[in-house]
C-alpha cells in the first residue's frame, strides 16, 4: 500500500511542512499517510495570501463567486470515490454511512450556500423622521474577512465544508485546519479547489495539531478576522482565551450529552429504530448522538430489552463491507478514552446490559480501534458517566414517571445541543421539544437536517448558530446605511 503524503495548500501551491507526522488506520493499525505539519511561518504566509486574495474575491459578482462554489461541489462529486476511500481510510466509518452522509453532504454544503447567497434579501426599514419625512435604512453586509476554520475528526469533510462553504459564499477567504486525526479529505478538497481554478489564496489548508501548532498559530494570529470551530468544549474554551486579546467573533459548535425521551405512547418499533440510530450511528461519534435515554416506566423493561438486542445484533465489521453497521472508533487513543468510561461506569455501579468491551475478530481488525455497542442502566443521575460526553457507541437508559420529570432529567446537564422526543401525542411532542434547553429538538426523528435551519447549541455545547441566514450573520459584518429621503 502506498503511503500518501498530505501537504499544505498555501496561496495556490502545495507545500511540504516543517515536519511530518504519521496517520494510522483505525481498522487495522496500518500506517496510511504522512501528514506535513505547517509551521508558524507557513500559517503566517497563508493568512497573508488570504488577505491579498480577499478584495478580489469579495468584489466578484455573486453569480461568479457562487459558480466557483458549484464547481467545488461538482469537483467533489466527480472524485466521489477518492473522497469516499479517503474518509473511510481516515475514520474506519462504514461505507454505508460515508457514501450516504459524509461525501454527499460535503458537496451539498457548497450547493446549499451557493443557492442561499444567490437568493438573499436585505434587511431594510422605512423610518419616520421628526420633520414628517422618511428615511431608508438598510443593512449592507460585507464579508467578515479572513476566516479561520478549525474542524474535528468525526464527520471530517461534512463539518469542514459546513463552514468553508458559507465563508466563501459570502465573500470571505479561508484558512482551514482539519483535525490531525483525519487530514485526508481536506487535502482532496484543496486539490479540487486547485483543479477547478479557485483563485490562489482564497482557500488555504494548513495541517497540524492544536497547541503550539497550526491551530494555535491561527487562533493567536492578529490578522485572522474570525474563528469558526467545531470540536470539544474544552478546546472551545482554550480557543476563546486565545482569541480574547483580539476581541474576534467566534462561532463554536461543541460537545453534547444529548437525551432521548421515549413516552409510553410512542410507536415502539420506530422509537427503537430511531434510538438505535441516535446512539450508535458513526460509532456514537456524532455530536448529536444520544448518550442518555429516558423511557416512560410502563415500557421501560421492554425498551431496554429491545435496544440491548439491537446492540448485540449490530454488525461490526470491515468498513468496506456494505453490510457493516458499525466500524471502529476513530483511533486507539480515542478508544482508550471510551474504555475508561466503560470501566468508570462499572465503578459507578452501572449494570452493563449490552457490550462493555472489545470485540474479537481473530484477524487484522484486532489491531484496530473497535469497541462493542454498549448499554448501561442503574446509574445515579449525578454519575460522571451521566454528566460527561463519552463520544462512543454507548448510552444509559433510565425510567421516568411523568412528563415533568422527563423534562427535568433531560435538561439536567451543562450541555445544550440536541434532544429527541418519541411520542404519538403531537401536542406533547411540541410541548416537550420546546421545553428542551437545546439548540436542536427532534420529534419522532433524529439527524433529519434542513441546511437552512439554525444549527448549534447553548451552554457547553457552543456559541452562536450556523445554517442558512444564521451563517450569513456570522460570516458577514453589516454596515447600516441610513438615507434621509
Ligand atoms: P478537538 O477539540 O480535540 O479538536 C478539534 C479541532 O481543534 C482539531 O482540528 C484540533 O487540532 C483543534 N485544536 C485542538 N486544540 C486546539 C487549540 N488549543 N487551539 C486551536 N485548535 C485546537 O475535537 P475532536 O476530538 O476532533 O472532535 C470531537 C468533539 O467535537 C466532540 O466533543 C464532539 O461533540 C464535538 N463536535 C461537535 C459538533 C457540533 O456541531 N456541536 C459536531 C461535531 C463534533
Amino acid at each position: 500500500m502506498t503511503i500518501r503524503q498530505l501537504r499544505n495548500y498555501i496561496d495556490g501551491r502545495f507545500e511540504d511542512g516543517i515536519s511530518t507526522f504519521d496517520k494510522f488506520s483505525p481498522v487495522d493499525g496500518q500506517l496510511i499517510a504522512q501528514v506535513h505539519e505547517a509551521g508558524r511561518d507557513q500559517v503566517n504566509r497563508a493568512v497573508a495570501a488570504a488577505h491579498r486574495a480577499l478584495p478580489g474575491w469579495a468584489a466578484l459578482s455573486v453569480a461568479t463567486r457562487t459558480d466557483h462554489l458549484l464547481a467545488l461541489a461538482d469537483g467533489i462529486t466527480r472524485r466521489f470515490d477518492d473522497f469516499l476511500q479517503a474518509e473511510i481510510a481516515d475514520t474506519g466509518k462504514p461505507v454505508s454511512w460515508a457514501s450516504k452522509i459524509d461525501i454527499p453532504r460535503g458537496a451539498a454544503n457548497f450547493r446549499a450556500f451557493a443557492e442561499l447567497a444567490r437568493t438573499l434579501d436585505m434587511e431594510s426599514y422605512m423610518t419616520d423622521t421628526p420633520d414628517g419625512r422618511q428615511a431608508l435604512n438598510y443593512a449592507y453586509r460585507k464579508p467578515l474577512g479572513v476566516v479561520g476554520v478549525i474542524s474535528p475528526w468525526n464527520l471530517p469533510l461534512l463539518l469542514l465544508t459546513w463552514k468553508v462553504a458559507p465563508a466563501l459564499a459570502f465573500g470571505n477567504t479561508v484558512i482551514m485546519k482539519p483535525s490531525e486525526v483525519t487530514p485526508s479529505t481536506a487535502t482532496l478538497l484543496a486539490e479540487v479547489a486547485d483543479a477547478t481554478g479557485l483563485p490562489a489564496g482564497v482557500l488555504n489548508l494548513t495541517h497540524g495539531f492544536g497547541p503550539n501548532s497550526a491551530g494555535e498559530f491561527m487562533t493567536t494570529h492578529p490578522d485572522i478576522d474570525g474563528i469558526t470551530f467545531t470540536g470539544e468544549s474544552a478546546t472551545g474554551s482554550a480557543i476563546m482565551r486565545a482569541v480574547a486579546p483580539g476581541v474576534k467573533p467566534v462561532s463554536f459548535e461543541l460537545g453534547g450529552k444529548n437525551a432521548a425521551l421515549v413516552f409510553a405512547d410512542a410507536d415502539f418499533d420506530a422509537a427503537v429504530d430511531g434510538v438505535t440510530r441516535s446512539v450508535f450511528a458513526n460509532c456514537g461519534q456524532v455530536c448529536l448522538c444520544t448518550e442518555r435515554v429516558y423511557v416512560e416506566r410502563p415500557i421501560y423493561d421492554r425498551f431496554v430489552a429491545a435496544l440491548a438486542a439491537r446492540a448485540r445484533d449490530m454488525r461490526i465489521g470491515w468498513p468496506m463491507d456494505p453490510d457493516t453497521e458499525m466500524g471502529p472508533l476513530v483511533s486507539r487513543e480515542h478508544r482508550e478514552k471510551v474504555l475508561s468510561y466503560f470501566a468508570l461506569a462499572r465503578e459507578e455501579g452501572a449494570t452493563v446490559v449490552a457490550g462493555g468491551g472489545i470485540p474479537e475478530f481473530g484477524d487484522a481488525r484486532d489491531a484496530g480501534a473497535y469497541v462493542q455497542p454498549t448499554i448501561w442502566t442503574g446509574l445515579k443521575e449525578d454519575a460522571r458517566c451521566i454528566k460527561e460526553e463519552v463520544f462512543g457507541p454507548v448510552c444509559h437508559i433510565a425510567p421516568f414517571d411523568t412528563e415533568e420529570e422527563a423534562i427535568r432529567l433531560a435538561n439536567d446537564t451543562r450541555y445544550g445541543l440536541a434532544a429527541a422526543v418519541w411520542t404519538q401525542n403531537l401536542t406533547r411532542g411540541h410541548r416537550v421539544a420546546q421545553a428542551m434547553k437545546v439548540g436542536l429538538a427532534w420529534v419522532n426523528c433524529w439527524f433529519l437536517r434542513d441546511l437552512r435551519t439554525p444549527f448549534g447549541g447553548s451552554g457547553l455545547s457552543g456559541i452562536g448558530r450556523e445554517g442558512g441566514r444564521h451563517s450569513l450573520h456570522f460570516y458577514t459584518e453589516p454596515t447600516n446605511v441610513c438615507i434621509k429621503l
